[in-house]
């Protein structure tokens, strides 16, 4: 893997984006930010999840008044995730209205599409750079494609226009919405800004465009990318066309933060966009944040769903203990489970595994060899097979991960 060239390390809050931290997981909750309870819930969700920031609608002198009031609400139940703040058209009266709202987040973002329309938008953005420097915040330069500053993108194409040969409308829309993040960027350095205080992103719909921009912003710039493909979508539309766009740029090391921008299909819960999130960056081999259970396909060799219920069991197992893992047994995210279907793949994957079961196939003796570490230690059968895995699996971690002599009891 390439990394693309050195960023710069902006703090948010406690977390650090950029230079040689981590890539870092973001999220964004979908509550009336005035409803500071459901927020706040909704917050400590998002984090207890693995979100490392999380960013909040910021929309109205109501929803402005409630974000103290959340932060403290956060603060009370012992969630330290820094709060970010999303401003669109009313940022600069927001944030000089509301004080406490400046003070309680850890990041603007500002979007230069949506600051103000013709006069009034180079005195509002300079209004909200202002407020980060006197509240000594970071701020996101976040240019969306949907709401890119038109007036640039005018001025760009009659420029183009005028050239002997012209460019496809659609390279100058791209250059336009890299050039808007740039020249804002500039813009706030000038307004005082310091250069560590800057972030930049670029999102765009369609995942071969958001290539090409960041592409472009990677190369020209060093302030830290947040990375996302916006309007993803629902379902596997919205995963796969995240992971497809965000797996190319980050295997050139180019993207510092991440969000996944999901759809929540009706009832599912917000917190899947981390969880996506996570899973793009561990399969990578980028960060690690739980054990990932490794699971055959299965096929005509696995008649019934019990195979299924098991992988699905302990992966659900695992990610629900790490809260409390993470603190107890570190290095634990690191750790493989295998749960296969039968005999054919199942002993061969469960060896590579930290631990892993081999369950019957159909025609098989109905009986599943666990491995530990390599070795085959026993063979469990009958009706207690899940429950007495995963008794395997929490003794392993138990034993392999619980060294430090303060592990729950
Ligand atoms: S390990 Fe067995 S059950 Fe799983 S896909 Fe392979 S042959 Fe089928």
């Amino acid at each position: 893997m390439t990394k693309h060239s050195p960023r710069t390390a902006v703090r948010i809050g406690h977390i650090t984006v950029g230079g040689d931290a981590p890539v870092v997981v973001q999220s964004m909750t979908n509550t009336d930010t005035v409803d500071e309870v459901a927020t706040a819930v909704q917050v400590a969700q998002l984090a207890k999840a693995g979100s490392e920031l999380v960013r909040i609608t910021v929309n109205s002198e109501e929803a402005a008044a409630a974000v103290p009031r959340i932060r403290e609400r956060l603060d009370a139940m012992g969630v330290d995730v820094p709060l970010v703040g999303d401003f669109h058209f009313n940022g600069h009266k927001l944030l000089t209205q509301e004080p406490a709202c400046a003070e309680a987040l850890a990041k603007y973002r500002i979007n230069p599409g949506n600051v103000g329309r013709g006069s009034r938008r180079d005195p509002q953005f300079a209004t909200m750079i202002e407020l980060a420097c006197r509240y000594d915040k970071p701020v996101r330069i976040g240019v969306n494609w949907g709401s890119l500053d038109q007036e640039l993108l005018a001025r760009m194409m009659d420029d183009n226009a005028r050239l002997p040969s012209p460019r496809e409308p659609g390279v100058v829309m791209k250059d336009a919405v890299v050039t808007s993040a740039l020249q804002s960027a500039a813009r706030a350095e000038e307004l005082g800004l310091p250069h560590d205080r800057i972030i930049l992103s670029c999102k765009m719909s369609v995942v071969q465009d958001l290539i090409t921009v960041y592409r472009d912003l990677a190369g020209r710039c060093d302030y830290p990318l947040h990375l996302g493909l916006t309007e993803a979508g629902m379902g596997s539309k919205g995963i796969v066309a995240s992971t497809a766009a965000l797996a190319v740029l980050l295997q050139e090391g180019i993207g510092d933060t991440i969000r996944v921008s999901l759809t929540p299909q009706p009832g599912e819960a917000r917190t899947t966009e981390v969880v996506v999130a996570q899973e793009i960056l561990q399969t990578m081999g980028l960060r690690a944040f739980t054990p990932l259970v490794t699971a055959c396909p299965g096929c005509g060799r696995t008649t019934s769903t019990f195979f299924q219920e098991l992988a699905e069991k302990i992966q659900r197992y695992l990610r629900e203990q790490m809260p409390q893992w993470r603190e107890h047994y570190p290095g634990v995210e690191h750790m493989s489970v295998a749960v296969m279907g039968c005999v054919v793949n199942g002993p061969g994957e469960s060896k590579h595994a930290n631990i892993g079961i081999s369950l019957p196939g159909t025609g098989e003796r109905p009986v599943a060899p666990v491995y530990v570490d390599g070795e085959k230690t026993v063979t469990l059968k009958g009706e207690g097979i899940a429950e007495e895995f995963q008794g395997m699996v929490e003794e392993y971690v138990h034993r392999r991960y619980g060294t430090g002599g303060s592990n729950p009891a």
